[in-house]
């Protein structure tokens, strides 16, 4: 992968006539947090008590999704009828216990390095998740502390879509008054891709779980990278642009 010639590709299918990144956009799950196993073996194990097979690929292929949705998509694909209102309160409830009971909070490696180098070089960093954690504030104080505050939050609670919706990349865009090309989103899963491609934002994605690359390259990853080490081995190149 030639980084540079990556951006021509990018500059030619946008039209933005320049690229220089002074903001990054992290997604949460998956990219700062190691979280993706607990939530896939939950939801995993959540579906077979019900007898609906959800393997862990599809989790991950569907990841940030809402619950109603993800839960609605395996019916349709299984049982070929919309799960009810009282399936999906009772599934979702399920899931939620199960992965509760099995996650731990894993930091994702290199995340911090990454970050400390970014905010060294006095690029701005935003949050972008759908998680609507209400412990989230302090849970990414204590792994990484000084990098996150509100002002540079969008969670759950600030969208009306959500992702795959470019919405929550264009109010981070507004939060760190920033152009699309002058931002880099870094995301992991394919409905974020999505989002960052949809907001005419240069999107790396990191392969952190189990799906293939394409899944994320057919999406419009601008990049997809296999690790945050390899994120942050390419630094040196992104903070010369
Ligand atoms: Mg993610």
């Amino acid at each position: 992968m030639d980084f540079r010639q990556e951006i021509d590709v990018y500059l030619k299918k946008t039209g933005f006539g320049s690229f220089s990144p002074k903001a990054f956009l992290f997604d949460m799950d998956g990219v700062l947090y190691d979280s993706m196993p607990f939530h896939a073996k939950a939801w995993t194990e959540a579906f077979s008590h019900v007898g609906v097979l959800f393997d862990e690929y599809s989790v991950y292929k569907n990841e940030g999704r809402t619950g109603k949705t993800t839960v609605n998509e395996a019916f349709t694909a299984q049982l070929h009828r919309e799960a009810t209102d009282d399936e999906i309160q009772r599934i979702y409830a399920d899931k939620a216990a199960i992965f509760m009971s099995i996650s731990k909070t894993n930091p994702m490696p290199f995340a911090k390095e990454v970050l400390t180098a970014l905010q060294a070089a006095g690029k701005k960093i935003v949050l972008v998740t759908g998680s609507g954690q209400k412990s989230l504030i302090s849970k990414l104080n204590e792994t990484y502390p000084t990098i996150f505050s509100p002002e540079n939050m969008v969670t759950s609670f600030d969208v009306k879509y959500g992702k795959p919706n470019p919405e929550p990349y264009l109010m981070a865009l507004q939060k760190a008054g920033v152009q699309p090309n002058e931002a880099i989103v870094i995301e992991n899963a394919p409905l974020g891709v999505q989002a960052g491609v949809g907001a005419g934002i240069f999107t790396i994605a990191l392969n952190t779980g189990i799906l293939r690359d394409e899944d994320l390259a057919n999406e419009g990853a601008n990049v997809v990278l296999p690790s945050m080490k390899d994120l942050y081995n390419l630094l040196p190149t992104i903070l010369e642009l």
